[in-house]
């Protein structure tokens, strides 16, 4: 299944692509060892399924902002519009840290020519609609984008951006290629 579906996208793209199309990416999808426990989440079908056709660029932005490996779990809180990224139990706020390297980071995905970006869910960075939010005493009052993948979003709101869930959907992932594709295209590659 998972051979049938690489042969698809192959067959799709390949005609159209002179190079693969960079891809920013939640590192840890990619099985990098990031996460506040320690671990990963490697998505074994979409790194399959998608490495044929993408250079990855893999981006942690809590440990590329200084946080170490493991760490406190961290949240969002605020009111949607502000966002201030807090550890659970010891209430450490990390956002100016988080935002004065995403600036940074944000010219050199430009500079990279990056073509569209895979995130992860519901992380409090990366999480793309779905990350929880809460008020500062702790109560769950929605859900907003991560303090990161907003950011990017931002910065580039014509950039393909799904999260590694919505790509287990055959239709979602032709649709984000296609637009990596385009945007490949309008960088000249
Ligand atoms: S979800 Fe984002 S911030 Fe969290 S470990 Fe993965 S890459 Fe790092």
């Amino acid at each position: 299944m998972q051979a049938a579906l690489a042969l698809c996208f192959r067959a799709f793209s390949f005609p159209y692509m002179q190079k693969k199309i960079k891809i920013g990416i939640s590192s840890c999808l990619l099985g990098r060892n990031v996460r506040y426990d320690g671990g990963h989440k490697f998505d074994a079908f979409l790194i399959e399924a998608l490495s044929p056709l993408v250079e990855w660029v893999p981006v942690c932005p809590e440990v590329e902002c200084g946080l170490p490996v493991p760490r406190e779990a961290m949240r969002l809180t605020g009111d949607g519009k502000s966002l201030q990224l807090v550890t659970i139990e010891t209430k450490v706020d990390h956002t100016e840290s988080i935002m004065l390297w995403t600036n940074e980071k944000l010219k050199v995905l430009e500079q990279e020519q990056v073509c569209g970006f895979i995130f992860k869910a519901r992380s409090p960075s990366c999480g793309i609609d779905d990350t929880e939010l809460f008020s500062e005493s702790g109560r769950k009052i929605g859900t907003c984008p991560g303090i990161f993948s907003r950011a990017v979003r931002d910065c580039f709101p014509s950039l393909p951006v799904e999260d590694e869930e919505a790509l287990q959907e055959p239709n979602i992932r032709e649709s984000f290629l296609k637009c990596a594709l385009l945007c490949q295209s309008k960088f000249g590659n």
